[in-house]
């Protein structure tokens, strides 16, 4: 018997009604004759509001409070959605995490699904139930409640969908698809049929927030179909997948990340030494180095630029100072939080010449500012101000659609 493994976001279980809209479409399904299990995230912005909660009581709680507090989000709406199924007349059952057996990593806030023990959950499913597991949870070694990261409910499901080897798993959210661009920002994107993994982890990682990266690497290794629709109309989404034999096409998408930040080091001391404990100092905080920089060293010096997550710009600014006030006082360090990254990507852009200066020409007549650039073969990345991100977003999709 087939399986659909359907994943609703926060927007799409904000309240009853869009609760009952969900529970209706796990219904649809079940009636076909499927299998059917629903992750469900927290309802809307349940989940920022319990962080300002945590910071109410504790600017600096401890990471394993934080998850046993943040998974209610959760939990909440696993219920609210088994009670709307019961209530609609279907059998229903609500797991949690740890009931699911999300086995998780043992680190909190950030968590791995390590493997996914299944047999509650087909024990639920021979009973003829549908499972309601509420996303974004696991639990670790120490039996503690854990969770994947924002955005972790998609990985919940692409996991719970893999291991059980479903047919689909369907990602429901409030937008209709993944698009060329995003359709809020420009008004000519288009939703694409299709995408293929490799673009879709692209997208996802430079900014595109339909879809969690990590979900992405997780289908893609065990080659799971998904499809992105929308909770609200009765359209086709699209189906992120492995193109096979279908034309890749040059540029599938553009994104921007404005969560980063560039942190520069003048006049640093050319020695592997150096630079090998300046960025151990930031690993140990587990600060993830993007995008790095290094000049030609001049007089045994050279200057060093790299991007961080905006949020860890301020204590990766003061590691910095602090160590080479230390150990090199010459070096500078100075910074930027008003950056952001412009990434076009496309499977068949190795393939055609010419993409990078066509990136390079539509920017020059924005007069957009490069301040860095990085290409691998499908994507071409874009360090530029903030402040013309937008207008770079629309003058490239513009260039390319
Ligand atoms: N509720 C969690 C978050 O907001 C997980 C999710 O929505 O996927 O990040
Ligand atoms: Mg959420």
């Amino acid at each position: 018997m087939s399986l659909i493994v359907q994943k609703f976001g926060g927007t799409s279980v904000a309240n009853s009604k869009l609760i009952f809209n969900a529970a209706k479409k796990a219904i649809k399904d079940y009636k076909k004759g499927n299998n059917v299990i629903v992750v469900v995230s927290a309802q809307g912005d349940t989940t920022d509001k319990l962080i300002e909660k945590a910071k109410e009581i504790n600017k600096n709680p401890s990471k394993r409070e934080l998850d046993v507090l943040l998974s209610s989000g959760e939990q909440m709406s696993a219920a609210l959605m088994a009670m709307a199924i019961e209530k609609l007349g279907y059998p229903v059952v609500s797991l949690l995490g740890w009931q699911a057996r999300i086995n998780s990593s043992s680190n909190y806030g950030d968590s791995i699904i390590e493997e996914i023990n299944t047999t509650r959950i087909k024990k639920e499913l021979d009973k003829k139930n549908i499972v309601v597991v509420a996303g974004f949870q696991g639990i670790n070694k120490y039996e503690d409640i854990t969770t994947l990261g924002r955005g972790g409910s998609d990985t919940s499901a692409v996991g719970i969908a893999s291991t059980l080897n479903a047919t689909r798993c369907k990602i429901y959210t409030d937008v209709e698809g993944v698009f060329t661009a995003d359709p809020r920002k420009v008004e000519n994107a288009v939703k694409l049929s299709y995408i293929s993994y490799d673009e879709m982890l692209e997208l996802s990682t430079s900014g595109a927030k339909v879809l969690n990266s990590r979900a992405v690497e997780i289908a893609k290794k065990h080659n799971v179909e998904i499809e992105v629709l929308s909770s609200i109309k009765d359209v086709p989404g699209t189906i992120v997948k492995e193109p096979s034999n279908m034309e890749k096409r040059v540029v599938s998408g553009i994104t921007k990340n404005d969560d980063i930040a560039l942190i520069s080091v003048l006049d640093i001391s050319d020695t592997p030494e150096c630079m090998f404990k300046l960025f151990s100092k930031l690993y140990s905080k587990d600060i993830k180095v993007g995008t790095m920089l290094q000049n030609k060293s001049e007089n045994g010096k050279r200057h060093l630029s790299f991007t961080v997550n905006k949020e860890d710009y301020d204590l990766s600014f003061k590691i910095l100072e602090d160590y080479l006030d230390k150990i090199d006082p010459e070096a500078k360090v100075i910074g930027d939080k008003e950056i952001s990254k412009i990434s076009v990507v496309g499977a068949g852009m190795f393939r055609s010449a010419g993409i990078l200066s066509k990136i390079l020409e539509t920017l020059y007549t924005e007069q957009i500012d490069v301040l860095a650039s990085t290409s691998s073969e499908i994507k071409v990345s874009l360090l530029i101000k903030e402040k013309y991100a937008d207008k770079a977003v629309f003058a490239l999709h513009k260039t390319f659609f």
